[in-house]
């Protein structure tokens, strides 16, 4: 893909944070000849007896998938983006199991993440956190267009059929499904973090996370506009450490384990605290970011996407205002 210009236009509106993610997987998408963002057919993993994932392959805008399969049926967490990469997880669960797909959850609304629903059996019940719905409502349609004027004609091939469905059930802080033999918790722990109504789906028998956009994996976190937070983000975590998870499945990125918790909240922390002591010596908010974006490269030589360090910035200037 040729380089595309990146200005504060082709944005959702009131957000022009969102040029600098814009940026940053354009150039992920030039890195990786442009091909469309496809959920990778034939690849999906085995992680225990009953619980799968379909791995990214570090493709941008495709997202780690996940497959519970349980005695009476199926869970799947997030679509891919848009009906064509929805048809490749259907065939990928059709592959391990011809058991009913009970269930359909998505970490967040994002389109990679939750815009592929309509593909999915009428039988299969959606579940959405109430915010996580309020996202899809408020800000699906945005995203769409948003997403087909930033990335170009092969998202546009993707997103276009997309029809944003109404979920059969919604939940506010915590919802269990079973599946038979095996538990499944949906949680939403009630702040915005990298969106108002990210959702994780825990099991606790196998320990096993799917975090979604909560637990970038060598990667900085995502704080796309102002309805991300960084303080909620940590607060979060914490609740997310008091799972006992073993194994967390990033929405990117590669498997890791608990460690990644601490990690994602030791750099937000540090952003903040440096933000506000900067923001309480008068400096202005451009020159903090150059500082901390030095600052933190230094520290994090290894992560992915910097320029996020920018925006973690000017959302902690703006929530020191309203600093405990
Ligand atoms: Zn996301």
């Amino acid at each position: 893909m040729a380089s595309r210009t990146v200005s504060c236009r082709s944005r959702p509106p009131g957000h022009c944070r969102w040029a600098a993610w814009a940026a940053a997987l354009v150039l992920g998408l030039s890195a990786a000849h442009a091909a469309p963002p496809m959920v990778p057919a034939g690849k999906t993993v085995q992680l225990t007896e009953q619980v799968y994932m379909i791995p990214d392959q570090g493709v941008p805008l495709v997202p780690n998938v996940g497959i519970i399969v349980g005695s009476a049926g199926v869970l799947v967490v997030d679509t891919g983006m848009g009906p064509a990469n929805a048809e490749i997880v259907l065939n990928e669960v059709r592959q391990i199991t011809d058991k009913p797909i009970l269930y359909l959850v998505s970490t967040h609304f994002h389109p990679e993440h939750n815009f592929g629903a309509q593909s999915f059996p009428l039988s299969t019940v959606l579940i959405y956190s109430t915010a996580q719905h309020r996202d899809v409502l408020t800000k699906g349609e945005a995203y769409r267009t948003w997403f087909i004027d930033m990335f170009g004609a092969d998202v546009q091939a993707l997103l276009e059929p997309v029809k944003l469905v109404t979920p059969d059930v919604t939940f506010e802080r915590r919802a269990v499904v079973n599946l038979g033999d095996l538990p499944v918790e949906l949680l939403h722990f009630g702040y915005a973090a990298h969106t108002g109504g990210d959702t994780v789906i825990y099991l606790p028998e196998q320990k096993i996370l799917f975090a979604g956009g909560l637990t970038p994996n060598q990667g900085f976190p995502i704080v796309p506009d102002g309805d991300s937070s960084v303080r909620g983000w940590i607060a979060t975590l914490d609740d997310l450490a008091a799972l006992d998870a073993a194994t967390v499945v990033p929405g990117h990125g590669q498997l890791t384990d608990a460690q990644v918790m601490q990690r994602v909240k030791t750099y937000l922390t540090s952003v903040q605290g440096q933000a506000r002591d900067l923001k309480a010596a008068g400096v202005a908010l451009a020159d903090a970011q150059d500082r901390l974006y030095t600052v933190f490269t230094q520290r994090y030589p290894d992560w992915r996407e910097p320029d996020w360090i920018r925006n973690a910035v000017e959302l902690s200037y703006a929530e020191a205002d309203a600093a405990n």
